[in-house]
C-alpha cells in the first residue's frame, strides 16, 4: 500500500482499498472509457471527505497533484467518473435521507442515496423528484445532481438544477461550505471572509461582473442543457448570489457534494397515456410545437423511430406484440398528461384534437395497466442498448445531444444521413418534447476500424449539434468523451471563463481533472476499452 493510501486509511473512519480487484472496478464507468484509479475511499461521513480533500490539497501545495473523483454508481456515460487517483465512492456509507419535511416536501440526502429508494420513499408520501434520469434504479442522487441529470418528466417539471435548494460541499482544500441564495447582506459578509470560500466568492463575483454578456452568450434555445458550468443563475439582476446552480452539473470537477437539499413534487399515478403514429418526421416536429404551444403542460413527450422499432424486432420477435405493429411507423409518440382530474381531462382532448390533424392513429390509455404495456413501445430501447450484435455492441458516444424544438426534424433527418454515410444502422429514442435523442451505434471497439468510426462518428455528430444551434448534452454532461467539443460549442470567450472560474475553486488541479476541460481529443483516444460492456450495471435491467 502507497504512504498516501496508509496515510488515509490512517486518518479515515471510512475503508480504503488499493486492491487490483477493486481499483479494476472502479476502473470503468457507463462509457467507452477506462482509466486505473490508485485508491479507493469510502467515505463514512463529510469529515472523511474533508481530510482526504485537505491532504491532496496539501500534496499539491507540494508540487504533488493526486486527482480526487467522486463516484456515485458509475453510470455515468461520458467518463465523467473516472480517474487516476482516489475514486471517493459514496453508496456504501453515506446514502441516507437526512430529513423529510412532509408539508414542505423538502428532502434533505446524503449524495449516495439510490435514486430509486428516494423516489420509493417520497412516493409513500404522496410526493416525487421529478427530473429522474432513466437510470435511477441503480444511481445516486449525488450522481444526478453532479451531473445536472434529466429525464422523460423533465418537459414539464426541468431537470435536476430547478429541484436543488441547497448544498454542502467540500471545497479543494477540505473547507466546506453551504450553498442556497444569499441576499445581499450575506453575500457581503461572505466577500468579507478571509478563508478560501470567501476568496471563491470574490473572485466569482468580480468574474461573474466582468462578464455579464458573455454569460449571456451561453443562453441556448434549447429548453435543457447540462454541458459546461450553469453561470446565469448565480448572480441575479436584484443582488441575490447563489453557488448551487454552479455546483449542479459540475460533475465533482470543482469540490465534493457532501448533503443535498431538494424539493419535490406532488405525485400523481392517476395518469393519461396517448399513443400517436406519425408518417413523417415533419409532423412530429409540427405535432410537438403545437401541442406543447396551445396545451397545458404535458407530463412526458416521448419517442421511439421506426428503426429503433425494427431493431427490437429482429432481436425479440415477439417484444412489442399487442403495442405496435409491423410495418413500423417513420416514429411513435407517447404523451402523458398527470394534472388533476378535470384538467387533464380538458389537456388530453385538446391533444387529441391537434394530434388526429397530423395522423389517424391516436389511441388514449387511463388504464394503468395497459399504459405500462404501452410504455414498453418506449423503454424497449433498453433492447437495444443492452443487445450484442455479434461482436458489436451499442455504444454511448453521441447517445444525448439537443437542439431547439424547431429544429427537431433537421436533427433526425441529419442523423439519419450521417449514419447512412458512415454505413452504421441507426435507431432513435428519447425524449421529443425537448428534442433531445438518444442513440447508440453498433461498433466493435476491438477493431481499428470502429474506433476510427467512433471519432469520426462524434466528430460529424457534434458538429452537427452545434451547427443547429443545440447542445453537445441534454442531461448525461460532458465527462471526458463531450469535454473536446465543449469549446467549439460555446466559443473561447465562455470557455476562458469556464477555466478561470475551475482555476478560482480548483487551483491546483485536485478536482476530477481531465472533465469537462482541457481536454483534446487525441488525450482520450487511449482511453478507449478494446471490450465495452456494462458489467457493474448488469444487475438491473437498463430502462434506457
Ligand atoms: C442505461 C443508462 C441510461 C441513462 N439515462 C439517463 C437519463 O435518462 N438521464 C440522465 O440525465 N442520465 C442518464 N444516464 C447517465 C447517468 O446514469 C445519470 O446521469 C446518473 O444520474 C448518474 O448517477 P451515478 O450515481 O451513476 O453517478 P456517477 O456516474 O457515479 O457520477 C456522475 C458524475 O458525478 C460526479 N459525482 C458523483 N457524486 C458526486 C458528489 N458527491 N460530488 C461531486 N460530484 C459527484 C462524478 O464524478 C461524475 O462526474 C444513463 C446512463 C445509463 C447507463
Amino acid at each position: 500500500m502507497s504512504k498516501v493510501a496508509h496515510y488515509l486509511q490512517e486518518h479515515l473512519t471510512g475503508e480504503v482499498m488499493t486492491s487490483p480487484d477493486a481499483r479494476r472496478y472502479f476502473a470503468t464507468d457507463g462509457s467507452i472509457l477506462a482509466l486505473l484509479p490508485s485508491i479507493i475511499v469510502y467515505p463514512q461521513n463529510e469529515n472523511d471527505i474533508r481530510k482526504a480533500c485537505r491532504f491532496t490539497w496539501q500534496l499539491a501545495e507540494r508540487g504533488r497533484v493526486i486527482p480526487m473523483t467522486p463516484r456515485g454508481a458509475g453510470t455515468d456515460q461520458g467518463g465523467g467518473a473516472l480517474g487516476t487517483g482516489i475514486m471517493m465512492a459514496f453508496p456504501a456509507h453515506m446514502n441516507r435521507v437526512i430529513e423529510f419535511d412532509s408539508k414542505s416536501g423538502v428532502v434533505i440526502v446524503e449524495p449516495g442515496l439510490n435514486y430509486g429508494k428516494l423516489q420509493q420513499t417520497l412516493q409513500t408520501h404522496g410526493r416525487f423528484l421529478p427530473p429522474f434520469p432513466a437510470s435511477y434504479e441503480y444511481s445516486t442522487v449525488g450522481g444526478a445532481v453532479a451531473n445536472n441529470a434529466s429525464g422523460e418528466k423533465t418537459v414539464k417539471y426541468g431537470s435536476t438544477i430547478d429541484y436543488v435548494r441547497g448544498l454542502r460541499v467540500v471545497l479543494a482544500n477540505g473547507e466546506v461550505i453551504d450553498t442556497y441564495r444569499l441576499n445581499k447582506r450575506e453575500l457581503n459578509k461572505k466577500l468579507g471572509l478571509s478563508t478560501f470560500e470567501g476568496e471563491i466568492y470574490r473572485s466569482l463575483d468580480t468574474l461573474l461582473d466582468e462578464n455579464k454578456t458573455v454569460i449571456e452568450s451561453m443562453v441556448r434555445s434549447t429548453t435543457k442543457n447540462a454541458a459546461g458550468y450553469n453561470l446565469a443563475d448565480i448572480k441575479r439582476k436584484d443582488g441575490t448570489f447563489d453557488l448551487t446552480p454552479l455546483f449542479v452539473g459540475s460533475q465533482g470537477t470543482l469540490g465534493v457534494i457532501s448533503e443535498i437539499t431538494m424539493e419535490t413534487e406532488v405525485y400523481n399515478p392517476q395518469t393519461t397515456l396517448i399513443v400517436a403514429h406519425f408518417d413523417t418526421m415533419e409532423d412530429v416536429q409540427a405535432a410537438v410545437i403545437e401541442i406543447k404551444e396551445k396545451v397545458d403542460a404535458p407530463s412526458a413527450i416521448e419517442m421511439v423511430d421506426k428503426h429503433l422499432l425494427e431493431q427490437v424486432e429482429a432481436i425479440n420477435p415477439n417484444q412489442l406484440k399487442g403495442t405496435v405493429e409491423a410495418p413500423y411507423p417513420a416514429a411513435v409518440l407517447l404523451i402523458e398528461f398527470d394534472d388533476g382530474d378535470r384538467a387533464q381531462h380538458k389537456n388530453v382532448k385538446k391533444a387529441k384534437k391537434i394530434l388526429e390533424r397530423y395522423t389517424s392513429k391516436v389511441q388514449e390509455e387511463t388504464d394503468p395497466q395497459a399504459q405500462e404495456k404501452l410504455w414498453k413501445i418506449r423503454h424497449s430501447s433498453a433492447t437495444v442498448v443492452t443487445h450484442n450484435a455479434g461482436t458489436r455492441k451499442a455504444l454511448p458516444i453521441i447517445e444525448d445531444g439537443i437542439v431547439p424544438l424547431d429544429k427537431f426534424r433537421e436533427y433526425i433527418t441529419g442523423v439519419y444521413d450521417i449514419f447512412s454515410r458512415l454505413r452504421l444502422e441507426v435507431a432513435v429514442w428519447g425524449h421529443a418534447g425537448d428534442a433531445n435523442l438518444h442513440m447508440q451505434p453498433y461498433l466493435d471497439l476491438n477493431q481499428v476500424g470502429d474506433r476510427q468510426q467512433v471519432f469520426r462518428l462524434m466528430d460529424e455528430y457534434y458538429n452537427l449539434v452545434i451547427s443547429l444551434g443545440g447542445s453537445t448534452s441534454g442531461e448525461h454532461n460532458d465527462g471526458r468523451l463531450r469535454a473536446p467539443y465543449l469549446e467549439k460549442m460555446y466559443g473561447s470567450e465562455v470557455y476562458n471563463l469556464f477555466r478561470k472560474i475551475k482555476k478560482v475553486c480548483d487551483p491546483y488541479g485536485t478536482m476530477n481533472p481531465g472533465v469537462k476541460l482541457d481536454v483534446s481529443l487525441e488525450s482520450i483516444k487511449p482511453m478507449v476499452r478494446t471490450q465495452f460492456s456494462m458489467e457493474h450495471l448488469y444487475d438491473h435491467l437498463p430502462r434506457s
